[in-house]
């Protein structure tokens, strides 16, 4: 049995971590409990939802909550035979490698660099030297605060969608930055921008871009080939997923929404087939880690979930339905 218990913050999960506080510091608004109709809604998404995105139900309709800085770090892993992962349970970045060198997805805190991301690199044997690219998928700190980093110490290129350049560049009073409160705020020069659909090459490897505002003005998702014990398969990772609705308004809420619509089209025109979140709390990066560990021969990848990437979308689109009608009480 589940406990459904609606969560409704406030704030900005960015400014909580970047103030250092926790969710449950914020004095919350009191829940209007949820209409039979909204339950309705909550219980059909429980029921089109594959097994295994019962928690992603859970998580996004009834109790999100935001990354934080003590969630616990993960052990660096290869994921996949080209695809590492780094950092914690909260905020993974992915390491990909090619025949060219290497790109990395996000890049954590500024102040989880040296905590989080190098050793990471040398726990996989990867040497960051060989980071030729950084695609950030948003720009909020908790993504692109390593980035500059990487640019200054290893000539890395950093791309970013041109909206969250903006954003990087000009960064809202409150937020103060990109770099967590107390570390001075790195913004890394401009090198390049994603944009929506057009390919970015590095060695054998092609990324294709998806822009998926709403969470951000220039939030991306990034369709990608991987193998697995050398067997061809495709991932997506959504890069601007809401982990707490609140700090959505209205319009960004709806414009997300038609991204999660346009980004479901698009995935299933690729069959995409291998899930990877840079916030991997609804469906829990630990436990597929630990799947991974005791994978054996003849065993499922457990982050290529086949066809049910789709059901993970439409959890993802069902959740937020159902905030928007939560508005409208
Ligand atoms: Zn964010």
């Amino acid at each position: 049995m589940r406990v459904s218990i609606v969560v409704r913050l406030g704030a900005c999960s960015v400014l909580l971590l970047a103030i250092g506080l926790s969710a449950q510091q914020l004095p919350a608004p009191p829940p209007k409990p949820d209409t039979p109709a909204i339950t309705a809604m909550i219980e059909a998404a429980r029921k089109a939802a594959a097994p295994e995105f019962a928690d992603a139900v859970h998580f996004w309709c009834e109790a999100p909550r935001a990354n934080r800085l003590d969630d616990p770090p993960i052990v660096p892993t290869q994921i996949l035979d080209n695809v590492y992962a780094i950092g914690n349970s909260g905020t993974t970045v992915y390491v990909v490698r090619t025949t060219a060198g290497l790109l990395m997805i996000d890049a954590l805190f500024a102040n989880q660099v040296d905590t989080q991301l190098l050793p990471g690199f040398r726990a996989l044997g990867l040497d960051p030297a060989q980071v030729k690219i950084v695609l950030v998928t948003h720009g909020h700190a908790d993504h692109v605060g390593g980035a500059a980093y990487f640019q200054e110490k290893f000539g890395s290129k950093v791309y970013v969608s041109a909206a969250d350049w903006m954003l990087i560049e000009n960064p809202p009073p409150a937020r103060g930055g990109p770099g967590p409160a107390g570390s001075p705020a790195a913004i890394p020069k401009h090198d390049a921008d994603i944009v929506d659909g057009q390919k970015i090459t590095l060695g054998d490897l092609t990324v294709t871009p998806v822009a998926v505002p709403g969470h951000t003005p220039g939030s991306m998702a990034f369709i990608f080939p991987v193998t697995d014990r050398g067997a061809s398969h495709t991932a997506a990772l959504f890069g601007g997923a809401w982990l707490t609705p609140n700090i959505l308004s209205d319009q960004a809420l709806e414009t997300f929404a038609a991204s999660v619509a346009r980004f479901r089209a698009q995935t299933s025109a690729a069959s995409v087939d291998t899930l990877l979140q840079n916030h991997m709390l609804m469906v829990p990066i630990q436990s597929k880690l630990d799947e991974l560990a005791n994978r054996k021969p003849g065993d499922r990848n457990p982050f290529v979930v086949g066809m049910a990437y789709q059901k993970f979308v439409d959890v993802m689109a069902a959740c937020t339905n159902v905030n928007l009608a939560r508005r409208k009480l």
